[in-house]
């Protein structure tokens, strides 16, 4: 163990190899671990997978006194707790899980100075007998795991953790590490300022993840997308599918188990002991599927996840990533796959327009939706786009590993298709003073006689069976870069399309409007390698 330069090995890193087992710190752990030991405050950024657990553990291990860790993730901490006592840590937690008596043991551990981490729920520090049975003890570090939950723009906002900023308060001495794998500049900031620590060190990992491969394709029948795509590439392998409702959970793992694919569901409207029986089979089984809301994965550690599927448009690239990122812990290939189309932007319009929060609140959910549509629709490589929105360069402008990267998309000018969109709906609204969604758009266009074209007459508009030149599939998929690039907006509980302020500079002719072309054939990759 000795080193051969005669140089005693760090203290930090004789705790990685003697209490943990591991050869070497990854990544920027050593320096943030340094950091922390030496009493200062810390925000770490890193992918999920990272190792960010060692970064406050290690600090609690070395600095005198227990190392208090606030994690939202309940259902996990007796694994945690369990997994470090195996290495000899002395760890305990306090939850609402527990009953008295067992809170008690943990609290004269703690007190007695017997604890090395103590996890906590954040809604725990709310308690004023809690923060008093802490100021009893002696505190080495404070570390916030999912300090993104501190955001409020974020989908795991908790309330509860916009009171730990009284930590720095009542705790000057004691150093403070936030944890995060979400990382726009934005809840960077967030976090930084609602935790109260302007002082910390920001040290930010790499968030590229080379062995996933991204690739996003048009939706049209998405179980039987799914499912030929388990087949081809997937088969018997671990994954994860996300759906946006309870409801498309049950329908896709049903539907997967009738294929002969082994697939459970997870959502929220189970009950607790279904929920944990699921989770816990699929980190123990090999090869089996959980088709689940985003109420799954946080926390989750199985490092040989080989896909993340995604039926439904995740609202935020944040989410995206961070759900995407579930895939190939390991660092072995993965795939990252989802199906988007037309439905999806309609739908994630209307439920911004009729959800909750101000108009603030609403602004800042479209903002992420458009740059999670920004995603979809680039013809760029999708990773250097990923990277950029979380402010970090890629190494290449074309990573060779994702969708676009492989089969390069092809644009069209579809200026004039554009116009006959846009003059469709401003013709329907200023001659009839109607509205009405995509698909009546897209018959008129295509000049078919529906019952619903002939109910409403629609077929004597100038505008009718203009668009012939184009299919069924290529209307809606101009429609949906229209919405997805504000050029074109819904409306309602229909999702009835209306013109926005810039769709006149399209009518007005006053710009062009370049489309990515629907591609025709599916992109497969099983020859296609990592960088
Ligand atoms: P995160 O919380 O960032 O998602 P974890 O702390 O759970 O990541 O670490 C992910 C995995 O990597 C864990 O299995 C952990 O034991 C392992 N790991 C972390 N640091 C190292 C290291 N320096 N050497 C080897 N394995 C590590
Ligand atoms: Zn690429």
């Amino acid at each position: 163990e000795s080193s051969a330069a005669g140089l005693a090995e760090s203290e930090v890193l004789g705790t990685l190899r003697r209490v943990f087992g591991y050869e070497a710190f990854r990544g920027e752990q050593e320096a943030v671990i340094e950091h922390v030991v030496d009493g200062g405050d810390a925000v770490v950024l890193m992918p999920t997978g990272g190792g960010k657990s060692l970064c406050y553990q290690i600090p609690s291990l070395v600095r005198p006194g227990t190392g208090v860790v606030v994690s939202p993730l309940i259902a996990l901490m007796q694994d945690q707790v369990d997994a470090l006592r195996a290495l000899g840590v002395r760890a305990g937690f306090m939850n609402s899980t527990q009953d008295f008596d067992e809170r008690r043991v943990v609290e004269a551990e703690f007190l007695a100075g017997e604890l090395d981490l103590l996890y906590l729920a954040p809604e725990r520090l709310r308690l004023e007998s809690s923060l008093e049975l802490l100021a009893r003890g002696k505190i080495s570090v404070f570390a916030i795991d999912e300090a993104h939950c501190v955001s409020q723009w974020g989908h795991d906002f908790r309330p509860d953790y916009l009171a730990l900023s009284l930590l720095g308060e009542r705790w000057p001495d004691v150093p403070r590490i936030a944890l995060t794998a979400t990382a726009t500049d934005a809840t960077h900031q967030e976090i930084t300022q609602r935790l109260g620590m302007p002082d910390a060190r920001h040290f930010v990992a790499s968030f590229d993840r080379p062995n996933i491969q991204y690739r996003i394709v048009p939706k049209a029948d998405p179980k039987k997308q799914l499912l030929s795509f388990l087949k081809e590439e997937h088969a018997g392998d671990a994954g994860i599918v996300y759906c946006l409702s309870r409801n498309s959970v049950e329908k896709t793992a049903e539907f997967l188990c009738r294929n002969g694919i082994e697939a459970v569901p997870y959502h929220a409207g189970l009950d607790a002991g279904t929920r944990a029986a699921h989770q816990s089979r699929f980190l123990r089984e090999e090869g089996l599927i959980v088709c689940a809301t985003i109420a799954f994965g946080m926390g989750i550690d199985k490092p040989d996840v080989r896909f993340v599927a995604h039926l439904d448009l995740p609202k935020s690239v944040e989410g995206y990533y961070q759900e995407t990122g579930r895939a190939g812990r390991d660092g072995l290939p993965s795939t990252a796959w989802m199906a988007y189309g037309l439905n999806d932007v309609i739908q994630q319009r209307k439920l911004i327009q009729s959800g909750e929060g101000d108009e603030a609140f609403q602004r800042r959910a479209a903002a992420h939706l458009d740059a999670m549509l920004a995603l979809c629709e680039t013809v760029q490589c999708r990773r250097a786009q990923l990277l950029a929105y979380f402010g970090q360069d890629a190494e290449t402008t074309a990573c060779g590993n994702c969708d676009t990267c492989l089969v390069s998309p092809e644009t069209w000018d579809g200026t004039v298709a554009a116009q006959k969109v846009l003059s469709t709906v401003v013709r329907l609204q200023r001659e009839r003073g109607q509205k009405f969604g995509a698909v009546q758009i897209v018959d008129i266009l295509l000049g078919n006689r529906t019952a619903k074209v002939i109910q409403f007459d629609h077929d004597q508009l100038s505008v009718f069976g203009i668009g012939e030149e184009l299919s069924e599939g290529e209307w809606r998929g101009v429609v949906r870069q229209l919405l997805a690039q504000g050029l074109l907006a819904v409306e309602g509980e229909y999702g009835t399309l209306v013109l926005t302020e810039a769709s006149g500079t399209v009518l007005r002719r006053e710009r062009e409007v370049p489309l990515r072309k629907e591609p025709k054939k599916p992109v497969t990759t099983k020859s296609a390698s990592p960088r």
